[in-house]
C-alpha cells in the first residue's frame, strides 16, 4: 500500500485509467495460543477515472484564466504608475488615496493569479526545479527584503536568528525564497501591529530548518494539519486571503523532500519550520 494514497494508474485498452486503492487485511486465527495472523489483503479498485478527468480540467481552466488575468492587472498597474507621474498632472489628496487602494487591490489580484498559477503548476506535474548551491542567510534576506514594506506599514519588528556555522543548501532558491516571504507576510498579517517577528536558521538532527515565528493570534491545534490544504483558512480568519500560500508552500517542501510544519498555541504566537536534509 502506498503510504500518500495516490491513485493507481492503470493502461488498458488504449485508455489510461485511474483506480482508488482499499486494502482490507485479511486476519486468521488458527489456534487459540498463536492468536490473529494476517495471511493477505483484498484489495478494493474503485474507478475514479471521470472524477481525474474532471479534475485536470478544473487545473488546465484555472491555469487559462489566471494567465488571462496577468495581462489586464499588468495594464491596470502600469496606468496607474502613470496616473501618479506628476507630468501628468498632480493628484488631489483624496484622489491619491483612491489610487493607492485601486494599487492595493491590483497587488493583491495579482498575488492570487500568481499563486493560482504556482498551484497549476504543481497539479499538473510541472514543477520543474532549478536547484543550486544557496546560503540560507541569502533566501532569508530576500524574503525580509521583499516583505520590508508590508513590516514597516504594520510596524512590525523583523529580528534575524543565525548561526556562526551552518550547511549550504541545494535547492531552488526562487522557490524557497517564495516559501519564506509567503510565511514572513502570514506573520505580519496574522500578528498585532508593533509586534516582534524572528526569522532564522539553524541545523538540528541532520536537518537544516528555517523558521519563522510570531507573537500574534496563534492557530487553534485542531488546525494545525489541514491549514496545508488547498483553499483552507481558519474559520473567522478575517485578514484577506486565498487559502493557498501554504499548500504550495508545503508542495514546494515536499519537492525538495523537506517538510514544513507548525508549533502554535492561541494567544501566543505561532511557529513555521521549513526543514531540509542535510546532503
Ligand atoms: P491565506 O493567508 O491566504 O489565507 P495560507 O495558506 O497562507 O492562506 O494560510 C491558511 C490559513 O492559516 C490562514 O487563512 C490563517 O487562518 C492561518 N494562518 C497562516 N499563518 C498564520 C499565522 N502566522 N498566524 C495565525 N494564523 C495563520
Amino acid at each position: 500500500p502506498n503510504e500518500k494514497h495516490e491513485p493507481l494508474k492503470i493502461y488498458a485498452d488504449d485508455k489510461e485509467s485511474f483506480f482508488q486503492a482499499v486494502y482490507v487485511p485479511i486476519k486468521l486465527t488458527e489456534t487459540e495460543t498463536e492468536g490473529e495472523k494476517q495471511v493477505g489483503n483484498v484489495i478494493l479498485l474503485k474507478n475514479i477515472t471521470e472524477f481525474k478527468e474532471l479534475d485536470s480540467a478544473k487545473t488546465t481552466f484555472i491555469s487559462t484564466i489566471s494567465h488571462e488575468l496577468k495581462t489586464p492587472i499588468s495594464a491596470i498597474m502600469m496606468s496607474l504608475k502613470l496616473l501618479e507621474d506628476q507630468r501628468i498632472g498632480s493628484l488631489n489628496d483624496e484622489q491619491q488615496s483612491l489610487a493607492s487602494s485601486i494599487k492595493e487591490n491590483s497587488d493583491r489580484l495579482l498575488n492570487i493569479t500568481g499563486e493560482l498559477l504556482k498551484l497549476t503548476q504543481v497539479e499538473t506535474g510541472k514543477l520543474i526545479l532549478s536547484p543550486k548551491i544557496t546560503k540560507p542567510i541569502e533566501l532569508i534576506n530576500y524574503a525580509v527584503s521583499a516583505t520590508r514594506v508590508l513590516a514597516e506599514r504594520f510596524g512590525c519588528n523583523i529580528e534575524v536568528e543565525y548561526p556562526e556555522k551552518i550547511h549550504k543548501l541545494f535547492v531552488d532558491s526562487e522557490k524557497i525564497a517564495w516559501v519564506i516571504t509567503n510565511l514572513l507576510s502570514n506573520a505580519i498579517h496574522y500578528s498585532k501591529e508593533n509586534s516582534r517577528i524572528i526569522v532564522g536558521a539553524k541545523e538540528v538532527d541532520q536537518t537544516i530548518q528555517i523558521f519563522v515565528q510570531d507573537f500574534g493570534k496563534g492557530i487553534d491545534p485542531r488546525y494545525h494539519q489541514s491549514i496545508f490544504d488547498r483553499y483552507f483558512r481558519v474559520p473567522g480568519t478575517k485578514v484577506q486571503g486565498s487559502g493557498l500560500g501554504l499548500a504550495i508552500s508545503k508542495d514546494f517542501m515536499e519537492a525538495h523532500d523537506g517538510k514544513i510544519w507548525v508549533e502554535s498555541e492561541i494567544g501566543k504566537g505561532s511557529k513555521f519550520t521549513i526543514a531540509f536534509p542535510v546532503r
